[in-house]
């Protein structure tokens, strides 16, 4: 399994998601926004997981706030690809990656991409749209995978600032 990696780094023209305002001040945040999405998608080969890994960080796109994984195939689909019925349920509605970069803010951005999800047809017909760039891109030949610096991060995902830093 190889690490995820930020559509961005692959297609530095398109960038990221569009950055987004909450509704309003919720929680303990102290802004609305602009909040920033990195999509992270899976480099596997030949691998059809049809997900996404949203990475929230805050306006300065320095301080992860939340990772928040969906699925957008049926619970069943997931099942069949290997996943327990638990994990295949978190993966179909969305859920904090116990695995990566969390914060006490976390739920309210879950909330917030849980309704961006069920209410906002453009929103998954971008994402599953650079999901299929993303796949077609990756599952060339030629393709290199992109793997993380060698020193630990605090997440498992890579580094933007690293890979733009060494492809400057
Ligand atoms: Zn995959």
């Amino acid at each position: 399994m190889l690490e995820l990696a930020a559509f961005s780094l692959l297609f530095p023209d398109l960038g990221d998601l569009e950055p987004f305002y909450l509704p309003s001040i919720q929680g303990d945040l102290t802004s609305t926004g602009p909040y920033h999405i990195f999509d992270l998608y899976c480099q596997d080969y030949g691998c059809e997981c049809h997900k996404v890994t949203m990475v929230i960080a805050d306006d300065s796109q320095e301080n992860v706030l939340a990772t928040i994984a969906y699925g957008w195939k049926s619970k069943s689909y997931y099942y069949k690809w290997g996943l327990d019925k638990d994990a295949s349920g978190s993966l179909t509605n969305g859920f904090l990656d116990p695995w990566c970069k969390q914060t006490v803010h976390a739920p309210i951005f879950l909330n917030f991409i849980r309704r961006q999800i069920n209410r906002e047809p453009q929103f998954m017909i971008k994402i599953k749209k650079r999901y299929r760039m993303f796949k077609d891109h990756v599952d060339s030949p030629f393709y290199v995978p992109i793997v993380p610096p060698p020193q630990p991060l605090s997440d498992n995902v890579v580094s933007l600032k690293e890979y733009r830093r060494e492809r400057a």
